[in-house]
C-alpha cells in the first residue's frame, strides 16, 4: 500500500454478490492508492469483515424479515431494501461523520452503487460528494432507461422475432420482449430513480468495464449525465483472486481441475440469483453427460425450483456424470477460468461472469435469462463473437452439441483465438498508460480534489 494520503472514503455496497465483489475490488484499488476505507453495509449479506483487517466496517440493521430476505425478486429486495435502510444510514453517516471532525480525519465522499436511491438527496444534505457506482455493461446502464417508453406490442410479430431491436442495440426483438416482460411499475419507477440521482452524483464509476469494451456508449454516458465518467475496470485483475464471496467456496475444484487436459473442460455456473427448473436441470446434466467432455458445475443450495440442491437427478444419472464431471456448490470462479484445463464457459451472462471470462479468453456459450444478461450475451455472440447462443434452448441435444462445437470442432477454435485477441485488448487497458488504468489515475484525482 502506498503511504496513507490522510483521505478516507465510505463505500456502501448494494447486498448482492455481483455488487459486493466490485465494490471491494474498488475499496482494494483505493486502499492501494493511500485511502483509508470505510465499509458501511446491511446485516443482510454482511461482507466478512476478517477478510478485510485494513478497513473500519460499520453494520447498520436493515428489516428485513426471513421471508423478505429470501425472496427471489431482487427488484423488491432492493426497494425494501432502501425503504427500511434510509433512516438507519443516515445515522451511521452522521456519526461518523462527526466523529471524523473531531479527529481531523476528512472524508472525502461516499461511493455507493447507482442502486441506492436514497444516498444522494442525503449526501447532498450532509454537504458530502456522492460517487456512484455501477456495476453494469455500459451499455445496459445507458440503454435501459428507454425501456419504460418501448410498447410490447412492437416487438410481438412472431415471425420477427431474430430481428434487431433498433431502439436498443445490438438487442433482437425477442430479447427485448424478454425484457418487456419482467417490467413492472415499480421497476420503472425505481430506475427512474436511480436515473435521476446518478444525474445528481458528482461521477459515475463503471468499476467493470473500459474504452475497449463499452467506447461509444462511455461517450453517450458523458454527454448524458454531464457528470465525470470513470471506466476504471475491469478490475478484478488489478487484485487476481481477492473474490469477496458471500457463499462457501469449494476449493477442491482445482485439484481436480489439475488432473483435467488443457482446455477440456466446460465450466456451468448461472451465478448468484439465477434460478432453474428442474426439467432444465435434468436437461442440463444430460446435455453434459452427453457431450463426452469433462465439466465443473455449479449449483447453489436453493437454485433448482423446489429442492434443496441436486437431489432430482436420479441415481444412475448422477453416477453416470460423476464419470465425467464435478457438481460443486461454489466455485472460485476467477481461478477456474483462470485454469489452463477450463475450455468454455456454459454462463446467464451476468456481467460480473462475462467481463472474468473475457479477461481470461475462455470463450462462452450463453444462457442469459433475464435483464442485462440479454444484452451481454449479445455482445458476446453476436458482436465480439466470442461466444455461441443457446438461444433459450436449454435442451440436452442443443446443449450437448454446442459443448462439442466450442471444445472439439474447428469453429470452436476460431472463436477461441478472437476470444484471445479480446483478452489481450482488454488486458492492456489496465496496464499502465492503458485506458482503465488513466481512467483510474483521473479518479483518483477526482477523489482527492473534494
Ligand atoms: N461467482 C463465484 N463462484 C461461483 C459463481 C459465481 O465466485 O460459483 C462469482 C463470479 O466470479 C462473479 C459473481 O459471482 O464475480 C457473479 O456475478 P455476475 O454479475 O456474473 O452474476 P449475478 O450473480 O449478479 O447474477
Amino acid at each position: 500500500m502506498e503511504k496513507s494520503n490522510g483521505l478516507r472514503v465510505v463505500l456502501f455496497p448494494l447486498p448482492i454478490q455481483g455488487c459486493i465483489n466490485p465494490m471491494f475490488q474498488l475499496a482494494k484499488i483505493l486502499h492501494s492508492r493511500g485511502f483509508s476505507i470505510t465499509v458501511i453495509h446491511t446485516r443482510f449479506n454482511a461482507p466478512k469483515a476478517s477478510n478485510h483487517p485494513l478497513y473500519t466496517f460499520l453494520e447498520i440493521p436493515d428489516g428485513l424479515s426471513e421471508a423478505e430476505a429470501s425472496t427471489q425478486d431482487v427488484t423488491l429486495l432492493l426497494t425494501l431494501l432502501n425503504r427500511s435502510c434510509e433512516s438507519p444510514f443516515r445515522d451511521c453517516l452522521t456519526k461518523l461523520l462527526r466523529s471524523s471532525e473531531e479527529e481531523k480525519q476528512r472524508i472525502s465522499c461516499l461511493i455507493d452503487d447507482a442502486g441506492w436511491i436514497f444516498t444522494q438527496p442525503l449526501a447532498w444534505s450532509l454537504n458530502l460528494p456522492r460517487l456512484v457506482t455501477n456495476t453494469y455493461k455500459v451499455s445496459f446502464f445507458v440503454g435501459h432507461f428507454v425501456i419504460p417508453e418501448l410498447s410490447r406490442e412492437r416487438y410481438l410479430p412472431l415471425q420477427e422475432q431474430d430481428e434487431p431491436a433498433e431502439e436498443f442495440p445490438p438487442l433482437k426483438k425477442k430479447d427485448l420482449l424478454q425484457i418487456l416482460d419482467g417490467e413492472t411499475e415499480v421497476l420503472n419507477s425505481y430506475s427512474d430513480m436511480i436515473l435521476q440521482t446518478t444525474k445528481a452524483s458528482s461521477g459515475l464509476i463503471f468499476v467493470s468495464s473500459c474504452e475497449e469494451l463499452d467506447q461509444e456508449s462511455l461517450s453517450q454516458a458523458r454527454k448524458d449525465y454531464q457528470i465525470p465518467v470513470f471506466a476504471i475496470g475491469p478490475s478484478h485483475i488489478y487484485f487476481p483472486g481477492s473474490s469477496s464471496s458471500l457463499f462457501t467456496v469449494d476449493e477442491t475444484c482445482i485439484q481436480w481441475l489439475d488432473k483435467q487436459e488443457d482446455n477440456s473442460v466446460i465450466y456451468v455456473s448461472f451465478g448468484s440469483v439465477v434460478n432453474i427448473s428442474e426439467t432444465e436441470l435434468l436437461e442440463i446434466a444430460w446435455g453434459l453427460r452427453n457431450s463426452d467432455q469433462p465439466f465443473l458445475w455449479v449449483v447453489r443450495v436453493g437454485m433448482v425450483n423446489g429442492n434443496k440442491w441436486v437431489e432430482a437427478i436420479p441415481e444412475e444419472l448422477m453416477e453416470r456424470l460423476k464419470e465425467k464431471g464435478k457438481i460443486v456448490k461454489w466455485a472460485p470462479q476467477q481461478e477456474v477460468l483462470k485454469h489452463r484445463a477450463t475450455g468454455g464457459f456454459l454462463t446467464h451472462n451476468g456481467w460480473n461472469s462475462t467481463v472474468e471470462s473475457v479477461c481470461e479468453g475462455v470463450p462462452m456459450i450463453c444462457v442469459p435469462s433475464v435483464w442485462d444478461q440479454l444484452l451481454n450475451a449479445r455482445f458476446v455472440s453476436d458482436v465480439w463473437m466470442v461466444g455461441l447462443h443457446l438461444e433459450g434452448r436449454i435442451e440436452r441435444n442443443e446443449i450437448e452439441r454446442v459443448v462439442r462445437k466450442l471444445l472439439l470442432e474447428p469453429e470452436g477454435e476460431v472463436i477461441r483465438e478472437r476470444m484471445k485477441l479480446l483478452a489481450e485488448k482488454v488486458g492492456r487497458s489496465v496496464k499502465q498508460n492503458g485506458s482503465a488504468y488513466r481512467s483510474l489515475e483521473r479518479l483518483v484525482d477526482h477523489i482527492s480534489s473534494f
